[in-house]
């Protein structure tokens, strides 16, 4: 299967790995990752819009947290998980 494929200025050819989740539990709200995509990819959310089974809801999920706003706006740099101290960020290559 062909994925998505770019190149560098020198005409070297690269792999793009894509944004494909977030994890809610593990991220601080630092603000690292937004501050350094360089596309309109993340938003900042109650962490409790993440949690999916209430039962689960602590005093934690009160905080802010960083979620995938527009998966489809990521260049797939990786420049979010270079910076991210939780290792929060699951990426993908695609498939053309
Ligand atoms: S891989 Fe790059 S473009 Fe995609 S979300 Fe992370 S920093 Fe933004
Ligand atoms: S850099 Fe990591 S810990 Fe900080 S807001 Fe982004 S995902 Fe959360």
């Amino acid at each position: 299967m062909a994925m998505i494929t770019g190149r560098t200025r020198g005409g070297a050819e690269w792999t793009p790995e894509f944004v494909t989740a977030l994890d809610a539990q593990r991220c601080i709200g630092c603000g690292r990752c937004y501050k350094v995509c360089p596309r309109d990819v993340f938003t900042l959310v109650e962490r409790v819009e993440m949690v999916e089974d209430a039962d689960d809801f602590d005093e934690d999920d009160e905080m802010m947290v960083m979620t995938v706003q527009n998966a489809l706006d990521c260049i797939g740099c990786k420049a979010c998980a270079a910076v991210c101290p939780k290792q929060c960020h699951t990426h993908e290559a695609a498939a053309a």
